[in-house]
Protein backbone atom coordinates (compact mmCIF):
# COMPACT_ATOMS: atom_id res chain seq x y z
CA UNK A 1 0.00 0.00 0.00
CA UNK A 2 0.94 3.23 -0.80
CA UNK A 3 2.28 6.12 2.07
CA UNK A 4 -0.35 7.99 3.30
CA UNK A 5 -0.72 10.94 2.22
CA UNK A 6 -1.51 13.66 4.73
CA UNK A 7 -1.62 17.37 2.65
CA UNK A 8 -0.15 20.64 5.02
CA UNK A 9 -2.79 22.77 6.57
CA UNK A 10 -5.45 20.45 5.63
CA UNK A 11 -8.36 19.77 8.05
CA UNK A 12 -7.65 17.38 11.18
CA UNK A 13 -9.65 14.01 10.67
CA UNK A 14 -10.25 11.32 13.00
CA UNK A 15 -8.43 9.37 10.79
CA UNK A 16 -6.39 10.63 8.16
CA UNK A 17 -5.11 7.31 6.76
CA UNK A 18 -6.88 5.68 3.42
CA UNK A 19 -8.09 2.42 3.00
CA UNK A 20 -5.57 -0.67 3.43
CA UNK A 21 -5.85 -4.07 2.67
CA UNK A 22 -6.30 -4.40 6.88
CA UNK A 23 -9.64 -3.00 6.24
CA UNK A 24 -10.36 -5.85 3.98
CA UNK A 25 -9.27 -8.71 5.86
CA UNK A 26 -11.08 -7.35 8.99
CA UNK A 27 -13.94 -7.27 6.39
CA UNK A 28 -13.63 -10.23 5.67
CA UNK A 29 -13.53 -9.06 1.84
CA UNK A 30 -10.11 -11.53 1.68
CA UNK A 31 -9.25 -14.49 3.21
CA UNK A 32 -6.70 -14.77 6.04
CA UNK A 33 -5.56 -17.18 8.31
CA UNK A 34 -7.60 -15.83 11.38
CA UNK A 35 -6.14 -17.42 14.86
CA UNK A 36 -8.42 -14.64 17.45
CA UNK A 37 -10.49 -12.00 16.71
CA UNK A 38 -12.45 -10.31 19.57
CA UNK A 39 -14.46 -6.34 19.56
CA UNK A 40 -10.96 -4.51 19.43
CA UNK A 41 -8.41 -6.75 17.70
CA UNK A 42 -8.22 -9.16 15.10
CA UNK A 43 -4.75 -11.72 14.87
CA UNK A 44 -4.09 -13.55 11.60
CA UNK A 45 -1.28 -15.49 9.85
CA UNK A 46 1.43 -12.68 7.63
CA UNK A 47 1.35 -14.01 4.22
CA UNK A 48 5.10 -13.16 4.28
CA UNK A 49 6.03 -15.80 7.21
CA UNK A 50 9.45 -14.12 8.27
CA UNK A 51 9.61 -16.95 10.29
CA UNK A 52 7.95 -20.45 11.67
CA UNK A 53 5.33 -18.54 13.29
CA UNK A 54 4.52 -15.09 12.03
CA UNK A 55 1.39 -13.36 12.65
CA UNK A 56 0.24 -9.86 12.74
CA UNK A 57 -1.99 -8.28 15.64
CA UNK A 58 -4.39 -4.95 14.97
CA UNK A 59 -6.68 -2.67 15.93
CA UNK A 60 -10.13 -3.62 13.79
CA UNK A 61 -11.14 -0.04 13.98
CA UNK A 62 -8.33 1.71 13.34
CA UNK A 63 -9.15 5.31 14.77
CA UNK A 64 -6.26 7.40 13.05
CA UNK A 65 -3.91 4.61 14.62
CA UNK A 66 -1.92 4.33 10.80
CA UNK A 67 0.71 3.94 12.52
CA UNK A 68 2.72 3.80 16.21
CA UNK A 69 3.98 7.22 16.07
CA UNK A 70 0.52 8.76 15.51
CA UNK A 71 -0.59 7.56 19.22
CA UNK A 72 -2.92 9.84 21.18
CA UNK A 73 -3.73 9.74 24.99
CA UNK A 74 -7.10 7.77 23.46
CA UNK A 75 -5.30 5.84 21.83
CA UNK A 76 -3.63 3.96 25.23
CA UNK A 77 -6.17 1.10 25.73
CA UNK A 78 -6.24 -0.16 22.85
CA UNK A 79 -2.45 -0.72 22.62
CA UNK A 80 -2.30 -2.52 25.77
CA UNK A 81 -4.71 -4.79 24.28
CA UNK A 82 -3.17 -5.09 21.19
CA UNK A 83 0.08 -6.28 23.60
CA UNK A 84 -1.69 -8.59 25.30
CA UNK A 85 -3.29 -10.18 22.44
CA UNK A 86 0.40 -10.78 21.26
CA UNK A 87 0.60 -12.67 24.21
CA UNK A 88 -2.33 -14.79 24.27
CA UNK A 89 -1.82 -15.55 20.98
CA UNK A 90 1.38 -16.77 21.10
CA UNK A 91 0.83 -18.79 23.94
CA UNK A 92 -1.96 -20.20 21.98
CA UNK A 93 0.50 -20.87 19.18
CA UNK A 94 3.02 -22.82 21.87
CA UNK A 95 5.61 -20.06 21.50
CA UNK A 96 7.30 -21.27 24.83
CA UNK A 97 10.64 -20.63 23.85
CA UNK A 98 9.92 -17.22 23.33
CA UNK A 99 9.36 -14.60 20.32
CA UNK A 100 9.57 -10.94 19.08
CA UNK A 101 6.99 -8.44 19.04
CA UNK A 102 8.20 -5.58 16.03
CA UNK A 103 6.41 -2.80 14.75
CA UNK A 104 7.70 -1.14 12.20
CA UNK A 105 7.28 2.97 11.92
CA UNK A 106 7.75 5.26 8.70
CA UNK A 107 10.08 5.04 6.10
CA UNK A 108 12.89 4.32 8.39
CA UNK A 109 10.75 1.77 10.08
CA UNK A 110 10.45 -0.35 6.86
CA UNK A 111 6.52 0.30 7.08
CA UNK A 112 4.63 -0.53 4.11
CA UNK A 113 0.67 -1.05 5.35
CA UNK A 114 -0.82 2.16 7.18
CA UNK A 115 -2.62 0.50 9.44
CA UNK A 116 -1.01 -0.38 12.55
CA UNK A 117 -0.04 -3.74 13.21
CA UNK A 118 2.25 -5.64 15.23
CA UNK A 119 4.22 -8.52 14.36
CA UNK A 120 4.65 -11.92 16.39
CA UNK A 121 7.23 -13.90 15.33
CA UNK A 122 8.68 -17.14 16.93
CA UNK A 123 9.52 -21.04 16.30
CA UNK A 124 13.15 -20.47 15.83
CA UNK A 125 16.10 -18.64 17.11
CA UNK A 126 16.07 -15.16 16.16
CA UNK A 127 18.99 -12.21 15.44
CA UNK A 128 19.74 -9.09 17.17
CA UNK A 129 20.33 -6.49 15.80
CA UNK A 130 17.66 -6.43 13.03
CA UNK A 131 18.45 -5.41 10.01
O1 LIG B 1 5.47 -3.71 8.93
P1 LIG B 1 4.93 -3.77 7.54
O2 LIG B 1 3.95 -2.65 7.24
O3 LIG B 1 5.98 -3.86 6.48
O4 LIG B 1 4.15 -5.14 7.52
C1 LIG B 1 3.09 -5.42 6.68
C2 LIG B 1 2.91 -6.91 6.73
O5 LIG B 1 1.64 -7.24 6.23
C3 LIG B 1 3.94 -7.68 5.91
O6 LIG B 1 4.67 -8.57 6.75
C4 LIG B 1 3.08 -8.42 4.90
O7 LIG B 1 3.56 -9.70 4.60
C5 LIG B 1 1.73 -8.48 5.60
N1 LIG B 1 0.57 -8.64 4.74
C6 LIG B 1 -0.29 -9.71 4.97
N2 LIG B 1 -1.38 -9.89 4.16
C7 LIG B 1 -1.62 -9.04 3.17
C8 LIG B 1 -0.76 -7.94 2.93
C9 LIG B 1 0.33 -7.76 3.74
O8 LIG B 1 -0.07 -10.50 5.89
N3 LIG B 1 -2.67 -9.25 2.38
Amino acid sequence: AAKTAVKEGAPEKADAGEPTIFDKIIAKQIPSDILYEDDTALAFRDISPQAPTHFLVIPKHRDGLTQLSKSEDRHEKVLGHLLHVASKVARQENLTHGFRVTINDGQNGCQSVYHLHLHVMGGRQLSWPPG
